[in-house]
């Protein structure tokens, strides 16, 4: 039998919510606590020691015996280092744990080694961390014993962003300050801020462990570098929502235990398109905690995998020839008093506030559709975007049905005085109920989609953190809602001002919406009529951050200044053609050291088969022919080889990191196509007992 859940029980166990806050604290630290949290300032030193003693407290009954500022550096991973509750020892020798205000509040780790694009020079190389009282407290549970997690940003002594949760919570700042001005035009007085939320869906594989250990691709990058396809793919859809296989299972049950311990509310789970891949989206959060959570929603695989045998792979194209994994970013704003502002309600053409609010979007997404690409942009979904799986390059946004009728009669007559309606789905059975047609409906091929009363960007990454693309969401929405609002509070006829303003955005901006299929050659071309920017790869969109635009976006929201992006530019051309790099050595050690000997001690034993069966005085062309082959593709991918070492050496030698990282997208990334092709096919026809690594097939069919 398997364990019994009491969800409700232990959801949050591990978390120091609120609830565990009003019980441990004074009631007027509680209170400021809680004022801090709802309107930003800053806490009192005094009280920080009350919290901190509180929060050590309940930690310690726990078991933890450390805690860690939790930060998010420009890796797109989570940061630690654990410091124990010990203080110095008493005369006695005895001893108390201690943990002080301060320690809570800020931080000092040597934290010199991260990528910090220049803005430290190593003299001033200290970053801070400060306590984001915004997300909560939490118990991590691993091989360390537990410990006390504090969500934390991290910042130069400057008080530069360094990580990606100072940009991000900077940006939450901004569209709520600017989401109010457009609420209170409608009459929202009560409101006092509007929340951006997220909800992302995680895209995954599991495969097995000892497998995967015994592929240095998988190890050193994520993703296989070699692999012909199986005889089997995803073709027959068979895999997907179908029937959970046990050990993954197991898995998922663990991992759901987990997450809900940590107050994560993880929802749904499923088997994805591609074998082996499958998906967890939790209930949506405010966009800080989101970023938080889906952080610990990837760790936690990964560690749960282990002790189950597994290994996860959160790469966006860890297998050629199948689906990659992606992330969907849902997104919508709402205020503090229950507004969800993309909620069109029954009928949206009536709905003034709402239309603005679309047109704001509108406006915003085809502006800056290069820095919206941007913020999607990793090094592993250059395999996904625009490659006919994943949503394309170009950034367009899907309405539905209902929405684009709505924008078509406004541009046109500048009125909209009709709504299609949903409509019933007539099932047909008698015993089954009809359903109410989605009026948004659904368009899988669209990047940035409208589904129902929220946003759903599909481009993110699987790997990514989610946080760039929601401050990047959050900025330049928070710019739209501040330019219509500049005009707004000025207008002696706000009917007739905010009529005008929804009719000219839209009709301005329409050239953004596309409902139809975003995979095909025709929109690539169409796309192109219309002048939207189709960004193909990472490094071609670096530099979008620091166009005036970019930085006058940012730097009039203040969440950015532009020497913070031309050092996330220079970290990103750096993390590229580091990545490519040591693909690019891997694919060198892998194919001389295991590939290329299995294949001459394969052909060795053709050579001497072909003798044999010639002295044996039978026919040995069949031998032959298959020793021409190999031979040959030997020889191609030896040449092919090293031609790879000699760019990987010319590229690694490179010091301008602009310079550097389109080199390795443009040459060595070539040559590692050359390399593969030649492998792939030796894959194909050597003998699977002499191929020294387990394949495709053995990968993600046999989990
Ligand atoms: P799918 O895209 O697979 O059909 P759903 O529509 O059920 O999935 O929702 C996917 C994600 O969107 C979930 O994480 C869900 O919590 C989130 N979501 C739902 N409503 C909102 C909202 N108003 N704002 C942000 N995220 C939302
Ligand atoms: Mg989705």
């Amino acid at each position: 039998m398997s364990e019994k859940l009491n969800v409700e029980a232990i959801f949050g166990e591990n978390v120091f919510t609120l609830k565990t806050m009003r019980e441990r604290l004074p009631k007027k630290v509680f209170a400021e606590v809680k004022k801090v949290m709802d309107c930003g300032g800053e806490l009192s030193l005094a009280a920080a020691d009350v919290v901190a003693k509180a929060m050590k407290d309940w930690a310690v009954e726990k078991g933890a015996t450390h805690y860690t500022h939790w930060f998010q550096p420009l890796t797109g991973i989570t940061a630690e280092k654990h410091d124990a509750f010990v203080t110095s020892p008493n005369e006695d020798g005895t001893m108390l744990m201690e943990f002080s205000g301060k320690e809570l509040i800020k931080g000092e780790p040597d934290a010199s080694s991260f990528p910090s694009g220049g803005l430290r020079a190593t003299f001033e190389a200290r970053g801070y961390t400060a306590w984001d009282i915004t997300s909560p407290a939490f118990i991590k549970e691993a091989g360390t014993g537990p410990i006390l997690c504090i969500p934390t940003a991290f910042c130069s002594y400057k008080g530069e962003a360094l990580d990606k949760k100072t940009p991000l919570l900077r940006s939450m700042e901004a569209i709520s300050q600017q989401a109010l001005r457009i609420v209170r035009l409608f009459g929202n007085t009560g409101a006092t801020k509007v929340i951006a939320s997220v909800g992302p869906e995680q895209e995954y594989f599991l495969i097995d462990a000892k497998k995967a250990l015994k592929r240095e691709d998988i190890l050193f990058s994520g993703r296989t570098l070699f692999g012909a396809p199986a005889p089997k793919g995803q073709e027959l859809e068979d895999h997907y929502f179908g029937v959970i296989r046990e050990r993954i299972g197991a898995f998922m049950k663990d991992l759901n235990k987990e997450m809900w311990k940590l107050g994560v509310p993880a929802k749904t789970q499923h088997n994805e398109v591609a074998p082996a891949q499958h998906e967890l989206a939790p209930i949506y959060e405010s966009a800080n905690i989101a970023v938080d959570h889906n952080q610990l929603v990837m760790e936690t695989m990964k560690r749960i995998a282990g002790q189950h045998g597994l290994r996860c792979l959160l790469h966006e194209k860890p297998f050629a020839g199948v689906n990659g994994s992606g992330k969907h970013d849902n997104w919508s704003i709402t205020t503090d008093n229950g507004v969800n502002l993309l909620d069109p309600g029954t009928s949206p053409n009536e709905n003034i506030q709402f239309l603005l609010v679309l047109a704001c979007i509108m406006k915003a997404v085809d502006t800056h559709a290069d820095l919206l690409r941007q913020s999607a942009s990793n090094v592993g979904n250059d395999h996904r975007l625009g490659a006919n799986e994943a949503p394309p390059a170009i950034i367009s946004m899907f309405l539905g049905e209902q929405l684009e009728d709505v924008v078509k009669q406004l541009v046109e007559t500048g009125v909209a005085n009709t709504c299609k309606e949903g409509g019933i789905l007539e099932t047909g059975v008698s015993t089954l109920p009809d359903f109410q047609k989605d009026a948004t409906d659904r368009n899988r091929t669209s990047p940035f989609a409208f589904t129902g009363n929220k946003f759903e960007f599909r481009m993110v990454g699987s790997e990514d953190s989610i946080a760039s693309p929601n401050t990047t969401l959050n900025a330049i929405v928070a710019e739209a809602f501040c330019e219509a609002a500049d005009i707004l509070e000025n207008a002696k006829d706000f009917d007739m001002a905010v009529h005008d303003l929804i009719k000219e955005y839209m009709s301005k901006y329409q050239r953004i919406i596309f409902n139809g299929n975003g995979y095909s050659e025709e929109w690539v071309a169409e796309a192109e009529k219309r002048g939207l920017p189709n960004i193909k790869s990472m490094v071609e969109a670096v530099e979008t951050l620091t166009t005036p635009k970019a930085v006058a976006l940012f730097e009039k929201f203040g969440i950015f200044t532009k020497p913070e992006l031309e050092s996330r530019e220079e970290v990103l051309y750096e993390t590229y053609a580091k990545t490519i790099n040591i693909e690019a050595l891997t694919m060198i050690d892998m194919a001389s050291k295991q590939i290329i000997p299995a294949v001459m001690r394969y052909s060795n034993e053709l050579a001497n088969t072909v003798i044999a069966v010639k002295e044996a005085g039978a026919d040995a062309s069949v031998q032959e022919g298959l020793l021409r082959d190999v031979s040959t593709y030997l020889k191609a991918a030896k040449d092919a080889l090293v031609n790879l070492s000699a760019v990987e050496k010319q590229a690694s030698a490179m010091e301008d990191g602009k310079e550097q990282a389109f080199f390795y997208k443009d040459t060595v990334k070539d040559a590692m196509d050359a390399l593969r092709m030649p492998v792939d096919a030796l894959e194909m026809i050597v003998d699977k007992e002499a191929w020294p690594m387990p394949t495709y097939a053995d990968l993600i069919f046999e989990v």
